[in-house]
């Protein structure tokens, strides 16, 4: 493709990533992210804003990956059984000032948000503050959204935005269980 004029290959520029899509892929492509970062010595910082997302399997790799990777996941998290989206409101707020608090740090060169996509759709938290903090984000600081259903407003001030889309998938098509090493 054809470089767009004035671009200047060697700005460095934060960018604003979605990963997004019903096919799997958008949180395994966010942990990539944050494997190549953390290879060029940079910080990451990981918010899980689901609970019941984060597996076993990336959280073992990522306390070796320390100090480099650090991660958080809101660990009362969101609660389906008890269905108290009350309770689901204010721990999105919590896990939101938290990676809003280390974003705006200048300790970390790439903050994912992991499932915020989710978390806006259901409007646990008000998006325009989720937006309002990306636009006043330090330049150089990358920034990880991933989830389905990402919203227009966040596509179109993003960077780069893929939507992972579902052809097959063992669990649709066959009713084959979660693999370990594929999805935990
Ligand atoms: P991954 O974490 O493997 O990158 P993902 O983040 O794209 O997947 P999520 O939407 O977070 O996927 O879904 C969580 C779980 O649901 C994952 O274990 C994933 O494999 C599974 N999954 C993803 N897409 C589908 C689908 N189309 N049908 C059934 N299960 C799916
Ligand atoms: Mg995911």
């Amino acid at each position: 493709m054809k470089k767009p004029s004035g671009a200047d290959p060697r700005k460095r520029k934060g960018l604003i990533i979605v990963n997004t899509g019903d096919g799997k892929g958008k949180s395994t492509a966010s942990f990539g992210l944050a494997i190549r970062a953390a290879g060029n010595k940079m910080n990451v910082f990981i918010m899980q804003f689901m609970k019941g997302q984060w597996k076993a399997g990336e959280r073992k790799s990522f306390e070796k990956l320390a100090p480099h990777v650090e991660f958080v996941a809101m660990g009362d998290g969101f609660t389906w059984d008890t269905n108290n989206i009350e309770q689901d409101k204010a721990t999105a707020r919590k896990a939101f000032e938290i990676a809003k608090e280390k974003l705006l740090s200048g300790k970390y060169q790439m903050v994912i948000f992991e499932e915020i996509n989710y978390v806006l759709h259901y409007k646990f938290f008000p998006e325009e503050e989720f937006l309002e903090t990306l636009r006043n984000k330090p330049e150089s600081v990358h920034v990880v959204c991933s989830g389905r259903n990402a919203s227009d407003k966040l596509i179109e001030m993003a960077d780069l935005v893929t939507e992972m889309k579902m052809i097959k998938h063992p669990f649709k098509e066959q009713g084959i269980p979660a693999q370990k090493g594929i999805e935990f």
